[in-house]
């Protein structure tokens, strides 16, 4: 996969040289690469931003250099190595949220551009246009509010390239996480069997596969009606069964 971040702080991605996500990087199973937005301006003071139309507080990102970085990292014609247009990713707090169905989603993308928005956020033209060429999707972490798009960027890049084929050492821990079925993971336990006169429940401990397995499967409906009842709800009723509707 490739990938493309534009910012005016490409600082902020230096954690992407670290553990899984570096080594993706340095396998070649992500190639991903930061741009300063200030490279697209052309004013001595390298301007990006300007006072809202309509009013109100804070600036807003000028249309011109995001006009010019799209250009360029999203051509019109097909770059001489075959790419395709990207999909354009922004994130905001206006978006739709970010979730591991759409992790899912992006992880099977060819190529992501990410644009992060700092102030009150990005020109909506810049959106509008970019959505002439390329598919653009607007996405919020979560319904509160950051001072810029990057910190999202990087919690959106690490849910995705976890799903990245030959990313994860053990790709069936994939399957038995949270978020994987719509139900919170179980509680995790390892050894020693006794800690600070705290005991692992001795179920984990019977080697009774099937026994495990229910105890897992009743522990993360328990917590998942208890945290997120709203995950609960949106359960297909087909995918439970007796003992189910009884935890
Ligand atoms: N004026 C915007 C609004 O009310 O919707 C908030 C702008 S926020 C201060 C600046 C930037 O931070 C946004 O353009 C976006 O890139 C990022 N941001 C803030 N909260 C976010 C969230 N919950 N999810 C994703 N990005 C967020």
């Amino acid at each position: 996969m490739r990938v493309d971040i534009v910012s005016i702080f490409p600082e902020y991605f230096a954690p992407l040289d670290l553990s899984l996500v570096g080594k993706a990087r340095a396998n070649g199973l992500l190639r991903l690469a930061v741009h300063d937005l200030r490279t697209w301006t052309h004013d001595v003071h390298r301007t990006v931003d300007d006072t809202p139309y309509g009013g109100g507080p804070g600036m807003v990102m000028r249309p011109e250099p995001w006009g010019e970085a799209l250009d360029a990292l999203a051509p019109d014609e097909l770059s001489p190595d075959g790419l395709t247009l990207p999909r354009l990713l922004v994130p905001s707090p206006a978006g739709v949220p970010f979730t591991q169905a759409m992790a899912h989603e992006l992880a099977a993308e060819s190529h992501l551009l990410f644009a992060c928005g700092r102030y009150e956020g990005i020109d909506q033209r810049v959106l509008d246009h970019a959505a002439t060429r390329m598919p653009v999707t607007e996405v919020s972490l979560g319904d509160y509010v950051l001072f810029g798009g990057e910190v999202a960027v990087l919690v959106i890049l690490e849910a995705v390239t976890r799903l990245l084929p030959g990313v994860l050492g053990n790709a069936g821990s994939l399957d038995e996480e949270s978020h994987a079925h719509g139900l919170l993971e179980a509680p995790l336990y390892t050894k020693p069997a006794s800690w600070r006169g705290l005991d692992v429940p001795e179920v984990l401990r019977s080697g009774d596969h099937a026994r495990i397995a229910r105890w897992r499967r009743d522990e993360a409906l328990g917590r998942t009606a208890a945290r997120r009842p709203d995950m609960i709800a949106a359960l297909p009723p087909e995918t439970l069964d007796q003992r189910d509707r009884a935890a």
